[in-house]
């Protein structure tokens, strides 16, 4: 009855709809059955007579949701008991502050592994409460980061309280398939770009941070994956909104959560649940990126990846044509042809195809096709 008496809402016309392929980097396409069961239930959440972004994120239905989502992580990702999931906000941005706000000793920000510009926004967040070492900077020596170092590269420091690593590069296009061995210390893993891509070990990550909005979600919301010792070991001497052993003691709640992107992340997982998983994922994901980099390699030439091959990432494909002009049509064109988002960093130009957990493979494939016609 309240509907109806509404005018702006009876006299909306039916709903009908064209969705793209959406290769944008972030956020980024989200799967098609998590939107529409969104979109079923928005108006009456579980026949609670509300939306979910209604409910009081201190009363029962928000708080089953909420805890749910969390079993859906730990589930996905195989957590181990030692570590414990979080939700934060800011994105990961704040994290680059914060990772070093609770982590640092007096004389040690943490190792940093630099591979591109977040990690190198991460390092300059570290030099502001304290005194980071720079691991490994490629950039510097050869003013290109189109890959990620070997193990023998890094030169890890005495007394660094954690390794800092970026795993994907969302802007360079390159990824780590093997995550550094830092022995004892523990890494801290910026997983933004390539969370849930595939089954991981946690045992030596202390702790991993991913803003939603590329493989598991909408933006708003940060996973942050934290080992419980860290919790015990990080700094006191902090305000309490910013510290780990807050909101780890808080479930994340200690203030008023984005309870909408946390109810969007529970509706991806349990798509990514029905699709078999972390494997599964894995499986779709490299099956994805072997097409695009198989037409890259196999155009002669006129689509050229910058990245060394076994640094290629699996999210985010990125290549050149002969010409920015060239480039510049590819772009168009292939917006014409319903596929957005296509369009490089613009610090670094080009193409970047990112196509993460939700992109399709029909979606790939479709853009296969078109990049081989546009050569043509
Ligand atoms: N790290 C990586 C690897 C990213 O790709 C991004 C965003 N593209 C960020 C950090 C920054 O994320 P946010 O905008 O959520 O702070």
């Amino acid at each position: 009855p309240h509907l109806e008496s509404c005018a702006a809402f009876t006299s909306l016309p039916p709903m009908n709809y064209t969705r793209h392929f959406n290769f944008n980097a972030g956020p980024s396409t989200l799967p098609l059955p998590a939107l529409e069961r969104a979109q079923a239930e928005f108006l009456d959440y579980k026949g609670s007579g509300m939306s979910i972004l209604e409910h009081s994120h201190r009363g029962k239905v928000y708080e089953a949701l909420h805890n749910e989502t969390i079993a859906l992580i730990t589930e996905l990702l195989a957590l181990p008991d030692t570590h414990q999931v979080l939700f934060m906000q800011g994105g990961a941005s704040a994290q680059f502050a914060l990772v070093p706000m609770n982590l640092r000793t007096d004389s040690h920000a943490g190792d940093y592994v630099i591979t591109g510009t977040w990690s190198k926004k991460a390092l300059k967040e570290a030099k502001v409460v304290g005194k980071p070492h720079v691991a490994w900077d490629e950039h510097s020596d050869a003013g290109t980061w189109n890959r990620v170092p070997k193990q023998s590269e890094l030169s890890l420091s005495e007394g660094a309280p954690y390794v800092h690593v970026t795993t994907n590069n969302t802007i360079m296009g390159t990824q780590f398939h093997e995550l550094p061995n830092t022995g004892k210390v523990p890494l801290v893993l910026d997983m933004s770009s390539d969370i849930l891509w595939r089954p991981m070990d946690f045992t030596n990550v202390g702790l991993m941070y991913a803003g939603a909005q590329k493989n598991i979600g909408p933006a708003g919301i940060t996973l942050v994956i934290i080992r419980k010792d860290l919790l015990e070991t990080a700094r006191q001497d902090i305000p309490n909104i910013f510290r780990y052993t807050e909101v780890a003691a808080n479930n994340s709640l200690q203030n008023t959560i984005p309870t909408f992107p946390v109810y969007m992340v529970n509706h991806v997982l349990t798509w990514v649940k029905e699709q078999g998983g972390a494997a599964a994922m894995e499986k779709r994901n490299r099956e994805k990126a072997a097409l695009l980099y198989e037409a890259i390699d196999a155009s002669g030439g006129y689509y050229n990846c910058p990245v060394e091959k076994e640094s290629r990432s699996v999210m985010n494909v990125v290549f050149r044509l002969p010409s920015e002009e060239l480039e510049a049509k590819f772009v168009a064109e292939s917006a014409k042809a319903g596929m957005v988002g296509l369009k490089g960093h613009r610090s670094v130009g080009g193409i970047r195809a990112s196509i993460y957990n939700a992109m399709s493979k029909e979606g790939v494939q479709a853009l296969v096709q078109f990049m081989e016609k546009f050569r043509k």
